[in-house]
C-alpha cells in the first residue's frame, strides 16, 4: 500500500482528527477528543498544519480495495496501517487496524466481514480495535489468531464468530478502562 488513490479526497471526513492520539515534537493530542484546531469547516490551520497531519493518511485514502463505503465517517470504521503489536509468530511485520469509531453494528455488515476475510485469507495481519475512553489506547484483538482458533477455513460463520468474540473482548477491556478512568477521576477529586 503506497501513495494515495488519485481523485480520492477526505471530503467532510475528519475522523482521524478526533480518534487518534498524536504525539510528535510539534504537536500532541490525546485520543478520542477533537483536535483543538478542528472546526465546522474542518482543519482551521489547514495551510500550516503539522507535519504529521500532512503525512498521515488512513488506508481508505491509500488502498483501492477499500471502496467509497469505507470512508471512515460513512462506515464508522477507521482503517490504518500498523507495525506494532504484531505477534512474533506472524510472518509479516505490518498489518491493518480496523478501528470501530461509529455504530458497533458494522461488525455484522457483510462488507466488513468479507473485507476482513479476504485480507486474512491473503496473509495480511488484521486487528479489530474498539476505542477506549478519551486518552486511552484502543483495545485491539489480533483477528488472524482468532480465525485460526476457529479451526476452519474463512469466511462467513467463523469470521462472524471471531469478529464478535474479538469485539466482545475489546468492549470488555473498554469497560474496564472506563471504570479505571472514572475511579481515577474520583480519586483525583478526592471522592473516594
Ligand atoms: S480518517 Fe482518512 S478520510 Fe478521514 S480525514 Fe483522516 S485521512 Fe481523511
Ligand atoms: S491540526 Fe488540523 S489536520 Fe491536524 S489533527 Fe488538528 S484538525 Fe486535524
Amino acid at each position: 500500500m503506497s501513495g494515495l488513490i488519485p481523485g480520492r479526497e477526505c471530503g467532510g471526513c475528519t475522523v482521524c482528527c478526533t480518534s487518534l492520539v498524536i504525539d510528535t515534537p510539534e504537536f500532541k493530542k490525546i485520543s478520542g477528543i477533537p483536535c483543538q484546531h478542528l472546526g465546522e469547516q474542518g482543519c482551521g490551520i489547514h495551510e500550516t498544519r503539522y507535519p504529521v497531519c500532512r503525512q498521515w493518511f488512513c488506508a481508505w485514502r491509500r488502498a483501492a480495495f477499500l471502496d467509497d463505503w469505507w470512508r471512515p465517517d460513512r462506515s464508522g470504521v477507521l482503517v490504518y496501517v500498523t507495525d506494532t503489536h504484531i505477534p512474533s509468530h506472524f510472518p509479516r511485520r505490518t498489518g491493518l487496524i480496523f478501528k470501530i469509531v461509529g455504530d458497533p453494528a458494522v461488525i455484522s455488515d457483510d462488507r466488513f466481514i468479507w473485507q476482513i476475510a479476504d485480507l486474512i485469507h491473503g496473509g495480511t495481519a488484521v486487528f479489530l480495535a474498539v476505542s477506549g475512553p478519551p486518552g486511552h489506547e484502543s483495545s485491539r484483538t489480533f483477528l488472524n489468531d482468532e480465525m485460526a482458533a476457529s479451526g476452519r477455513s474463512p469466511p462467513t460463520v467463523h469470521i462472524r464468530q471471531s469478529v464478535a468474540r474479538a469485539a466482545a473482548m475489546a468492549s470488555s477491556a473498554r469497560t474496564m478502562a472506563s471504570r479505571y478512568a472514572t475511579s481515577m477521576q474520583r480519586s483525583l477529586l478526592g471522592a473516594g
